[in-house]
C-alpha cells in the first residue's frame, strides 16, 4: 500500500491535474461508468465533530474507495489544526486490497475549485470578463484562483458577509494581475460569472442581482438547510449539477424543489454537457447555474491522480499491509 501524506500534496498536485481528474469523472458519472455511494455524515457527540464517508466506484478509471473525514470546530483554537480534516483511501477494484492512503485536506479545496472551474469552462459565455465572488473564506481563494484560468478576466468584484475577509480574495485577483473591487450585492449584475462559496443558511444572492447571460457556480451548499441564492434564481436559470440526487437533497436545488419552483427533472448533469449529450448553454442571454454539491468520486479522482504523481516523483511511502 502507498501513503501520500498531506505535507506532500502541495508540491505534487497542480490545478490542471485536479481540473482534468474532475472533468473526466463528471463525464464518467454522466455516462453511467461511475457512481457515488450514499453519503454518511454523523454528529458523533464528541468535540462537536461532524464525521462521515463519501465513496464511489469509477469503472472507467478503475478507482474505488472513500474519503473519510469531516469538521472539528475546536481544532484551530484548541490544537492549532485546521477544522476540516479528511483522508482518502483507495482500494484495488480487482482484489479489494487497500492500495493507497492520501491526505485529503488540500485535495478537497483543489477538487472543489476544479468543479466550479469545469462548470465555467463548459457553461459560461466565452466572452465573460467580470468574475463576481460571494464569499472570502478558505475555499473562496482556491475557487477564484482556478476560475481566473478559464476566461480572459478583466475585473473581479466581491461581496462577503464579513467584509473584513475580502482581502483574502483581493490578494488572489491582484496576484493574477486583475483589479479587484468590493461591491454591494445589487452591483453583482456587472458579473458574467458568479461563484458563491459560503457557509450560509439563508440566501444572499437574489434573482435581481444577476444579469441575463451570467453563469453562477453555487459551491457552498452541501448540507440540508444551507442556502446561498434565492430559490427563484434557480427557476430563472438552466440548472446543472455534479450529482442530481445530492443537488435536490443537500445542494442549492433543495430549496427550489421544496418550494415547487423547479422539479428534479429540471436539473441536468454537468457531465452530460462534457460528453456532448446535453447542449448546455444555448444562448447568450441564458442564465446557467451549477449546483456543486461535492461528490466522493471527485475526491477519489484527485487522490488517484496525486498517487500517480507521487510514484513518479518517488515520494510515495510504501508499506507492507
Ligand atoms: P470558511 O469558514 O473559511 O468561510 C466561510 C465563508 O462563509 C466566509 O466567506 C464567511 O464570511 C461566509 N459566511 C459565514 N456566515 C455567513 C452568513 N450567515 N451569510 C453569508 N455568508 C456567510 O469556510 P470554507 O472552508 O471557505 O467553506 C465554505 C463553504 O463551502 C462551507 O459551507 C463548506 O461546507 C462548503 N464546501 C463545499 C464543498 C463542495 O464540494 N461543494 C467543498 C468544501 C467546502
Amino acid at each position: 500500500m502507498l501513503i501520500v501524506p498531506e505535507r506532500e500534496i502541495a508540491d505534487l498536485m497542480t490545478r490542471q491535474a485536479a481540473f482534468d481528474a474532475v472533468e473526466q469523472v463528471f463525464a464518467a458519472m454522466a455516462s453511467g461508468d461511475a457512481y457515488n455511494f450514499p453519503v454518511v455524515r454523523e454528529a458523533i457527540g464528541h468535540e462537536d465533530a461532524l464525521y462521515g464517508f463519501k465513496g464511489g466506484f469509477d469503472r472507467a478509471g478503475l478507482t474505488l474507495g472513500l474519503k473519510a473525514g469531516g469538521y472539528w470546530p475546536n481544532n484551530l483554537e484548541k490544537r492549532g489544526l485546521i477544522n476540516h480534516q479528511s483522508t482518502v483511501f483507495l482500494f484495488d477494484p480487482d482484489t479489494g486490497k487497500p492500495s493507497a492512503m492520501v491526505g485529503g485536506n488540500l485535495l478537497t479545496a483543489l477538487r472543489t475549485a476544479a468543479a466550479s472551474s469545469v462548470s465555467i469552462k463548459h457553461l459560461a459565455r466565452r466572452d465573460a470578463k467580470v468574475i463576481g465572488m460571494i464569499g472570502a473564506g478558505h475555499q473562496a481563494a482556491f475557487q477564484l484562483r482556478a476560475a481566473l484560468e478559464q476566461r480572459a478576466c478583466e475585473k473581479v468584484i466581491g461581496w462577503n458577509y464579513h467584509p473584513e475577509m475580502l482581502p483574502n480574495i483581493e490578494k488572489v485577483a491582484n496576484e493574477a494581475g486583475v483589479p479587484f473591487q468590493a461591491v454591494e450585492l445589487d452591483e453583482m449584475t456587472e458579473a458574467d460569472v458568479i461563484i458563491s462559496i459560503t457557509s450560509a443558511f439563508a440566501p444572499s444572492l437574489m434573482a435581481n442581482h444577476v444579469s441575463p447571460g451570467t453563469h453562477i457556480a453555487c459551491m457552498g451548499t452541501d448540507t440540508k438547510g444551507k442556502q446561498e441564492v434565492e430559490a427563484a434564481l434557480l427557476a430563472k436559470a438552466s440548472v446543472f449539477t455534479d450529482e442530481i440526487a445530492q443537488s435536490v437533497s443537500i445542494g442549492e436545488a433543495q430549496h427550489a424543489v421544496a418550494e415547487g419552483l423547479i422539479q428534479e427533472s429540471d436539473v441536468a448533469q454537468l457531465g452530460a454537457v462534457i460528453n456532448g449529450t446535453d447542449p448546455g448553454r444555448i444562448s447568450d442571454n441564458q442564465i446557467t447555474l451549477f449546483d456543486g454539491t461535492g461528490v466522493g468520486l471527485q475526491d477519489l479522482a484527485v487522490a488517484a491522480s496525486v498517487v500517480d504523481l507521487a510514484v513518479r516523483k518517488g515520494v510515495a511511502i510504501e508499506v507492507d499491509f
